[in-house]
């Protein structure tokens, strides 16, 4: 009896296992077409001046526009393209697209100011991540000067001095390097000194709570007052109120994102938003 059991317990986990396997195939198949029929599309979130409000620039935050699913967010398919690999293509076909668009917005005459892009520091592995930046700039002429790279730590960055080197190399080509979802990752201070690193960008779990919880409040001021000391910029993700906008400027806070100011939008919506402004 016990025997059966085990064997049937064997062959359900072993059929599960197969249909894992088949529904991970059918994803992976389906994240590729969808690179190659361009359903990736980069919104664009506002970022703005603390004091005066003014446009800083935008990070781009990819979408996947599918004909019959909808809108699909990057968490349910960003961790599974990261762990096949395929990330490498799709944020090479991001940071392109955003290019593009905005140099068409400057040949429109908008204002629209720095370009961020996203990349986990799993992909900063070797030097092809600089070469696919490089690449990009001269496809599309835009000025690297105007870029921006978002890192977003990851659980083992093994290779730390690999990693700077290569944050060297980009700083080299004349981008910026921002520091993603800071205060939930692993880096260390020794580390953060190392790094070539000209922004913090607090994650958006130390504002949420703004004003009601105090600890959060007086945390928030203490990574203002460290990226101080590192002669680091602050920008704060996931201001929605007007109450948050307000303590974040007071405390030093020297850029701000959110909904308050802004959703990410696509391009068309972008354009207006450039217009209105301008
Ligand atoms: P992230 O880079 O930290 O981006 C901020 C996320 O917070 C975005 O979610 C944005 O829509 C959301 N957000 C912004 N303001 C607010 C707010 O006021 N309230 C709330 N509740 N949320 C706000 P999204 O677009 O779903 O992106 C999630 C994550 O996916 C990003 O986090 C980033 O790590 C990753 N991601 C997005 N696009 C790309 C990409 O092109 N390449 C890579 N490798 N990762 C990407
Ligand atoms: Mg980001
Ligand atoms: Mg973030
Ligand atoms: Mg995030």
């Amino acid at each position: 009896k016990a025997k059966e059991a085990g064997k049937n317990g064997y062959q359900f986990y072993n059929s599960q296992m197969t249909e894992l396997a088949f529904a991970r195939i059918e994803l992976e198949k389906s994240i590729s077409d969808a690179l190659k029929l361009k359903q990736f599309k980069p919104y664009f979130q506002v970022k703005v001046d603390a004091q005066d409000k003014s446009v800083v620039g935008f990070e781009a935050l990819i979408r996947w526009i599918h004909p019959t699913k909808g809108i699909i967010p990057p968490d349910d398919f960003i961790p599974f393209a990261e762990e096949i690999g395929i990330i490498v293509d799709i944020n090479k076909f991001m940071m392109q697209e955003s290019m593009i668009i905005f140099k068409r917005f400057k040949a429109k005459g908008l204002k629209c100011g720095m370009l961020s892009v996203n990349v986990s520091s799993e992909q900063l592995g070797d030097y092809s991540y600089v070469e696919d930046v490089e690449e990009c700039l001269k496809n599309t002429g835009f000025d690297a000067k105007d870029l921006d790279i978002e890192i977003l730590e990851g659980q083992n960055i093994e290779n730390k001095n690999r990693v700077a080197e290569i944050l060297r190399s980009l700083k080299g080509l004349g981008t910026t390097m921002s520091i993603d979802d800071f205060g939930t990752g692993y880096s260390s201070l020794t580390y953060l000194k190392k790094l070539p690193i000209d922004n913090l960008k607090i994650d958006r779990s130390f504002v949420r709570d703004i004003p009601k919880n105090k600890d959060d409040m007086s945390l928030v001021q203490t990574i203002i007052a460290l990226a101080r000391s590192l002669h680091l910029k602050v920008i704060a993700e996931g201001v929605e109120t007007k109450e948050q906008a307000e303590f974040l400027k007071k405390s030093g806070c020297n850029v701000l994102q959110g909904y308050y100011f802004s959703r990410p939008i696509p391009e068309h919506e972008c354009e207006i938003y450039l217009k209105a402004k301008s």
